[in-house]
């Protein structure tokens, strides 16, 4: 559930009173980018990952910042606040902003629209982490530019959908080579026979998931052999574990693919460790 108190373009206003102009582009065009980022125990976590992946996202689309980084950090503090929340999630969205509709950019004198919303969304059930998950794949169809946290998110959105129609947790999506690139709403990783963990290189094809950096940091300070490379289907279905990380999943166990159990068919020993290194890391405040 949302909480009360969401900041649309400077105000803090109701949300159930809250609105956006219809020729927002964020509306019109899905012209927007997005971070969502999680709260536990008050503190933000990876803030610091989440403004560079922000400020990069904006930077690819020529979308210019609504406010300075650091006021929007005081923005987060305040919603928190007045929400009086200490464990969720915050939502930030940014648009290019209210125009006439007209594909091409407008002047650039139009302010880039901002909207912050924050909710006590509850991680997954401790079920679903003792048990672990399923996951099927479907073709990749997204645009070619996946690492721009965009809030165009159709496909992922019919993802997710073909994932719950399947009793399933998450899809993957299988790119033209038989590599998985990552989830609807997550990245992909897979545990290799000699104990070798993988998960898809940054690029274009994924995007650079912070929880996904965070991860690589803990298993390589806790000794893990960490490689960052493509992944087929055929590799994930003869792994030893599979995994997906995100913000709201942290680290969750993946068990059957596309209807094949994986591994032992439990949560795998590496998932297991990592979710406890990655809370650990979360309970010390959620930055180095
Ligand atoms: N991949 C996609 C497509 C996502 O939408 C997300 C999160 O929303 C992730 C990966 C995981 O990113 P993060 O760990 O920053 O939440």
């Amino acid at each position: 559930m949302s909480s009360g108190i969401a900041f649309v373009n400077g105000r803090y206003v109701f949300k159930k009173e809250a609105m956006v102009n219809v020729e927002d582009r964020g509306y019109q065009f899905a012209d927007g980018v997005y971070e969502v980022i999680a709260v536990s125990k008050s503190h933000l976590i990876d803030l610091d990952a989440h403004l560079d992946r922000l400020s990069r996202s904006l930077a690819e689309l020529e979308i210019s910042w609504p406010c300075k980084r650091r006021v929007l950090v005081l923005i987060f503090a305040k919603l928190l606040k007045r929400n009086n929340l200490k464990d969720g999630i915050i939502y930030l969205q940014i648009s290019r902003g209210v125009a006439n509709r007209n594909h091409a950019f407008p002047e650039n004198t139009v302010r880039s629209s901002l909207v912050i919303t924050v909710s006590k969304l509850g991680r997954p059930s401790e079920m679903k982490f003792k048990e672990g998950v399923k996951v099927v794949t479907m073709p990749e169809n997204r645009w070619r530019r996946p690492d721009i946290k965009s809030i165009s998110l159709l496909p992922n959105v019919l993802g997710k959908e073909y994932a719950h129609k399947n009793n399933s947790f998450e899809t993957w999506f299988l790119d033209l080579d038989q590599t998985i690139t990552e989830g609807s709403s997550t990245n992909a990783w897979i545990v290799l026979p000699k104990g070798e963990l993988v998960t898809r290189e940054l690029g274009t094809k994924i995007l650079g998931g912070v929880t996904r950096a965070r991860i690589i940091e803990l298993a390589r300070s806790a000794g893990i052999l960490v490689t960052e490379k493509s992944f087929s289907l055929h590799d994930a279905l003869f792994a030893e574990e599979a995994f997906i990380t995100s913000t709201t999943s942290l680290v969750m166990p993946v068990i059957e693919i596309d209807g094949k159990m994986i591994g032992s068919g439990k949560p795998g020993p590496t998932a297991i460790k990592l979710l406890k290194l990655y809370e650990e890391f979360c309970s010390r405040g959620g930055r180095e």
